[in-house]
């Protein structure tokens, strides 16, 4: 304690160092409005790591790829001693920075996901989309970072404390609210228009869909779908059939309105 302390007064008194921080696009939105698009001065003793400097000013270190200190890219684990410029950007899943430390392992080509608790929504219709979405009501902040890790997932979540874990590599804060708003977001962000795979997947417990011929599964439709279909899908985790009518009908609207046509 008393070592801090005194660290802390030195501090105040000789050693408060400045550098320059600049952060661009989107990790503006995690600044207050009186530091968003625009260079303004961070505060700080001792020399802390870019990493921990940027999560000190609030931005989540997953939502970086790239710092350049004095126009050099660096690591995380670069120290600042006061005096640099430091330009931040976000992840780059469109424009080819490959010459520079890319912070992150390589972007994900495909995408799989991880959800926060509270997401459920957006966990279905990921998966309507034909997105590889994990999602349970019960999971703790531990098991979904320890997901993301082991199975290379990404994380979606609208808590920034999780994407501050530090085994966080791929992660992303919602900046909406809304569901059908949230999952807007995140084809656009991630530019996945041409990933989408409408209808493969089973929206309740995330395994692929298998096509089947109707006769072998008429037992299972209604009485009055008998006979309409040659084929429909199938999930081999739960057994649920789906076929075109129900909700389908009712979420090709959703679909439409996500994807251009
Ligand atoms: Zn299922």
């Amino acid at each position: 304690m008393r070592n801090s302390a005194q660290i802390d007064r030195q501090g105040l008194v000789g050693c408060r160092r400045h550098a320059t921080f600049r952060f661009y696009e989107e990790l503006n939105d995690f600044l207050p409005p009186d530091r968003r698009k625009v260079s303004f001065e961070f505060a700080f003793n001792g020399t802390p790591s870019v990493k921990d400097s940027i999560e000190a000013i609030g931005v989540p270190h997953p939502e970086v790829d790239l710092v350049l200190v004095d126009d050099v890219s660096v690591g995380f684990d670069h120290l600042l001693t006061g005096g640099e410029r430091v330009a931040v950007y976000p992840v780059f899943e469109r424009l080819d920075i490959a010459p520079l430390t890319r912070l992150r392992p390589e972007p994900l080509r495909d995408p799989r996901f991880v959800l926060d608790v509270h997401l459920g929504k957006l966990a279905r219709y990921l998966r309507l989309l034909g997105f590889d979405t994990l999602y349970e009501r019960s999971y703790a902040d531990a098991s979904i970072a320890a997901i993301s890790v082991a199975q290379r997932r990404l994380i979606l979540t609208r808590d920034k404390g999780l994407l501050k874990r530090k085994e966080v590599t791929h992660g992303y804060w919602l900046r909406n609210t809304q569901p059908r708003l949230q999952i807007a977001e995140v084809i656009e962000v991630f530019d996945l228009y041409r990933s989408v795979n409408v209808f493969s997947r089973c929206m309740v417990c995330n395994h692929a869909l298998e096509i089947v011929d109707e006769v072998h599964v008429q037992d299972a439709l209604p009485a009055g779908l008998r006979g309409q279909f040659e084929q429909v899908s199938r999930c081999p985790g739960c057994d649920r059939l789906y076929w075109p009518g129900s909700h389908y009908d009712k979420l090709v609207d959703l679909v439409r309105n996500l994807i251009p046509a």
